[in-house]
């Protein structure tokens, strides 16, 4: 029995992949329930549409056609981002559906039947560490202060403002969702004000943004990170759990759900003679999409090289991508595994 620990969006296709492989799987988390609205673009909803085999999936969510981006001292531009605004708890509550309820269980680690676990449990991953003693490097310690307000938009807009940049996407024809990433500088800092500050200084968000007034706000950790280790042949960290990605990104879900499709592709390999080097493969190809997340992300963030506080943000980023580390897993890029019957070659190519 593969036993899958977490409820999240990549719990759920992890675990929906493994039943279609013909696994044994157990999913023991709680009821999804962040708030959280999130921004998915259609590629990414169509993936999962595929993964549950559900069109209904890709009708979800409150629809935007295009993004605004007023990056650095850059003109404003225009570009297409079909994509969808949806909470995360709707698009979890859809995906639970297709599957069956005597997956859920309750943890139950001693259990013997037991082959191998999946930890799906998010940013803060405590079941790679209860098994294996894997640890977490965070790359600075930025954090997403977010609200809703009123405002009537039909597209997002992304904007920099002095300490960092700002996201708006509508959810509703009269209701939109701003975030404003920036580094954590006092641990008193008052996120109200640096968010209502941001606002006031930015030119396009702050022209849509009718209620000047934030009422509540919500602060999350979003600095990328990534575990010491990611498995071995009796478990394997997916999602967030093995890597978060900055959300600058805008993919941090697609990102999830392909490990989700590349882990479920290296237990398909657990009874061969090749699970270790499917095992290695899926670490490498894991290390390798965190670092050139992080390469892209660092030339992102180039134009807060002035400001002290991102100075001491991204310079960790900046010494590992430096180090012999990143060089070394960088050159996996060259690696291609060609396993005997080519499966995990034929799911790469599905998720690229
Ligand atoms: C502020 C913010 C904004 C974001 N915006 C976007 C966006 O616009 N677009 C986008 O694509 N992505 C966005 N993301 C990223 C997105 O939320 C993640 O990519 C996605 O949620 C990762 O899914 P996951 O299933 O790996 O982890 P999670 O969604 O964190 O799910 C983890 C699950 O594990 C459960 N769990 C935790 N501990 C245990 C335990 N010990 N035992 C059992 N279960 C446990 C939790 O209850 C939860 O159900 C954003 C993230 C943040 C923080």
């Amino acid at each position: 029995m593969i036993l899958i620990h977490g409820r999240g969006v990549t719990a759920l296709s992890c675990a929906n992949l493994l039943l279609q492989k013909g696994f044994n799987v157990k999913i023991n988390g709680k009821p999804f329930s962040s708030e959280l609205s999130v921004l998915i673009d259609l590629s990414t909803l169509q993936l999962l549409a595929q993964i549950f085999e559900d069109k209904n999936i890709v009708e979800l969510g409150y629809p935007i056609q295009h993004r605004i981006v007023k990056w650095g001292d850059d003109a404003p531009k225009v570009v297409n981002a079909h994509a969808k605004a949806i909470k995360l708890n709707q698009l979890n509550s859809s995906l639970e559906r297709s599957l069956s309820d005597i997956l859920f269980c309750k943890e139950n680690n001693d259990d013997e039947s037991i082959e191998c676990h999946i930890d799906a449990t998010g940013r803060r991953s405590q079941i790679a560490y209860k098994l294996a003693g894997a640890t977490n490097t965070f790359f600075g310690s930025r954090e997403m202060i977010t609200t809703q307000v009123e405002a009537s938009l039909d597209h997002c807009i992304t904007e920099t403002v002095e300490n960092g940049w700002l996201f708006m996407f509508p959810v509703s024809t009269n209701r939109a969702i701003v975030q404003m990433m920036c580094p954590v500088t006092n641990a008193e800092a008052n996120h109200k004000s640096i968010l209502e500050n941001a606002i006031q200084q930015s030119s396009l968000i702050n022209f849509y943004t009718h209620s000047r007034n934030i009422e509540r706000i919500a602060c999350f950790p979003a600095s990328p990170k990534i575990l010491s280790s990611l498995g071995s042949n009796r478990w394997l960290a997916v999602g967030h759990a093995a890597f978060t990605v900055d959300p600058i990104c805008g993919n941090g879900i697609g990102a999830a759900i392909h490990s989700a499709i590349l882990a479920a592709a290296t237990l398909e390999k657990k009874d061969s003679t090749e699970f270790n080097t499917a095992i290695d493969h899926y670490h490498k190809r894991q290390q390798l999409s965190f670092v050139l997340h992080l390469q892209h992300i660092n030339d992102y963030y180039k134009c807060f090289a002035h400001n002290r506080n991102w100075q001491q943000e991204l310079s960790s980023t900046r010494q590992f991508l430096e180090s012999n580390t990143a060089t070394n897993i960088l050159n996996y890029d060259n690696m291609y595994y060609q396993l005997a019957n080519n499966s995990l070659v034929k799911l790469e190519d599905l998720v690229s």
